[in-house]
């Protein structure tokens, strides 16, 4: 399964504690990021990471491409909700296409335990 990681950076910290958490299931599932959090994952639990551009210079556009083309089967993105963020629109548009293709998005940590739970019974099922 293809999925992708992308935490805003006052939830990197949040989302690197999520991973490692959850290394075992991370390290059977290929890894998409957006750049700062990608090079973040890598030092902080040495799983392999594609990285994309870092978010406010297209890194969720990149995503939101590979969501279009098939190319993406889940996104854990950690949004901030109490920063505002110069590249709002990118990320809209991220949360949008994920709509579009019906592709998971988990935008914070409850919702990324219970999709994680989903993948494993899917894997299983
Ligand atoms: P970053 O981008 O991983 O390069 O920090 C994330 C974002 O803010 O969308």
């Amino acid at each position: 399964m293809k999925i992708a990681l992308i935490a805003h950076d006052k939830k990197k910290d949040d989302l690197l504690k999520f991973i490692r958490l959850h290394l075992e299931f991370f390290k059977d599932h290929e890894l998409f990021a957006t750049g700062t959090t990608g090079t973040r994952i890598i030092e902080h639990t040495g799983l392999e990471v594609n990285r994309c551009k870092s978010g406010p210079l297209g890194g969720d556009q990149e995503i939101g491409a590979m969501v279009a083309n098939g190319a993406i089967d889940t996104i854990i993105f950690f949004r901030d909700p109490l920063t505002a963020q110069p590249h709002e629109p990118d990320v809209s548009a991220l949360l949008r296409l994920s709509d579009v293709y019906d592709v998971p998005l988990a935008t914070n940590e409850g919702t990324a335990s219970a999709v994680l739970h989903y993948l494993n019974y899917k894997d299983r099922a």
